[in-house]
């Protein structure tokens, strides 16, 4: 390569070193690559809602993702989105289903699912409030790989739970969801708990019915089953009836059935039912609908449905007041500050719990909520 550039280097003061020009470097940014491709900006509001309306199912997703995020410009345009889609919603069967881990829920739902979207007028949405999301930054209730036939069908719309925050931010944010997919015309909710813990009142307080997914096996079935829980349940369904466990699951429905004569009568005079089935044989599925069906049709005909439905709006108003309280004393740092100093003068007892307590709240009402 010939040198037609002039380096100082190159002069004979210098003998001994000689520099080359260099090689023309192709660019190293990709002239061909688009710029701002990674992120869509969210839709206006009005873009939202018309899309929710329409059955737009990215929209309805990226409303959704609205209601999950904790920024709070987020939160003020994901109520308004909910304001606007609420007088569309209401019109759904929502249903609740819960379960120990291993219960066999989500095959389960992905066959009552598809028994519910023979219905070519039907439509699914799938959703789930997992507590233990929290934790581990990540929910497997929900999950589309875990429903297999229906997270490929078209008329299914599958959301894991919402990960951030209390159960009770958590909760709410499902309930607000159930509203959106109503709005976008998912005639059928299901909401998907484990069995485990206080996420069963959540889901209970949002769904109109509320199956509780038993298995059978050791003989005392009865054991380990938080009794709230089965107080509950509008119905039992003991799930694996198939081969050689039909006897097992036979038994357990009958110390179900005889355990349940105990409980006092329900607030909808409804009798809660106990079927077996066989998710994955996909044995037993018509009977267990055609019990919610006719659950649907009781309440219905003797006005509970309402009623209840009256009810968890204003169980759900309170529960909106209290979580956002406990948000904006929680997330204020001068708040937190304060807690953190408190905190250990009251571990180290150098303070009792209720002079701490007054001092934290008595700043939060006087200087900071002013
Ligand atoms: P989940 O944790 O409650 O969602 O439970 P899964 O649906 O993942 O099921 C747990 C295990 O039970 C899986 O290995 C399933 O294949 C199995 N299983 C689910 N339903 C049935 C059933 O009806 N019969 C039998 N024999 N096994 C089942």
């Amino acid at each position: 390569m010939t040198d037609t550039h002039h380096h100082p280097e190159n002069d004979s003061q210098f003998a001994g070193l000689t520099v080359n020009s260099g090689v023309v470097q192709p660019p190293s940014v990709n002239p061909y690559m688009q710029r701002g491709r990674r992120r869509k900006p969210m839709p206006e509001v009005s873009e939202l809602v018309e899309g929710i309306l329409k059955g737009d199912v990215t929209m309805l997703s990226r409303a959704v993702t609205l209601i999950e995020s904790t920024a709070p410009d987020h939160y003020a345009r994901a109520q308004e989105v909910i304001e606007k889609c609420l007088p569309y919603s209401g019109k759904s069967k929502r249903i609740g289903l819960t379960g120990v881990p291993g219960a066999g829920k989500s095959t389960s739902i992905d066959v009552f699912g598809l028994h519910v979207l023979k219905d070519p007028e039907a439509r699914l949405a799938v959703l789930a409030i997992d507590p233990s999301s929290e934790r581990t930054k990540g929910s497997i209730l929900g999950d589309k790989t875990r429903m297999e036939k229906l997270s490929v069908h078209p008329n299914a719309f599958i959301r894991p739970s919402p990960s951030a925050g209390s159960l009770g931010g958590v909760a709410r944010k499902t309930r607000e969801t159930i509203v959106l997919c109503e709005a976008a015309g998912y005639n059928n909710i299901f909401v998907e708990t484990v069995g485990v813990g206080q996420s069963e009142t959540a889901v209970h307080s949002m769904v109109d019915f509320f199956l509780l997914i038993q298995v059978a096996g050791t003989g005392d079935e009865l054991q380990g089953i938080k009794r709230g829980i089965m107080e509950m349940a509008d119905g039992i369904v003991i799930n694996k009836a198939d081969g050689d466990n039909i006897p097992r699951t036979q038994l357990a429905q009958a110390q179900f059935r005889s355990a349940l004569q105990l409980f006092p009568p329900t607030p909808s005079g409804w009798k809660p039912e106990v079927l077996t089935y066989s998710g994955y044989f996909e044995l037993g599925i018509p009977e267990v609908w055609d019990m919610i069906d006719r659950y649907f049709k009781f309440v219905k005909d003797n006005g509970f449905f309402d009623q209840k439905r009256r009810q968890q709006a204003r169980y759900w108003m309170y529960e909106t007041i209290d979580e956002q309280l406990r948000s904006h004393f929680y997330n204020d740092a001068d708040i937190a500050a304060t807690l953190l100093k408190l905190d250990r003068e009251v571990e180290s007892n150098r303070r009792s719990s209720f002079t701490a307590a007054r001092e934290v709240l008595d700043r939060y009402f006087n200087d900071i909520k002013k």
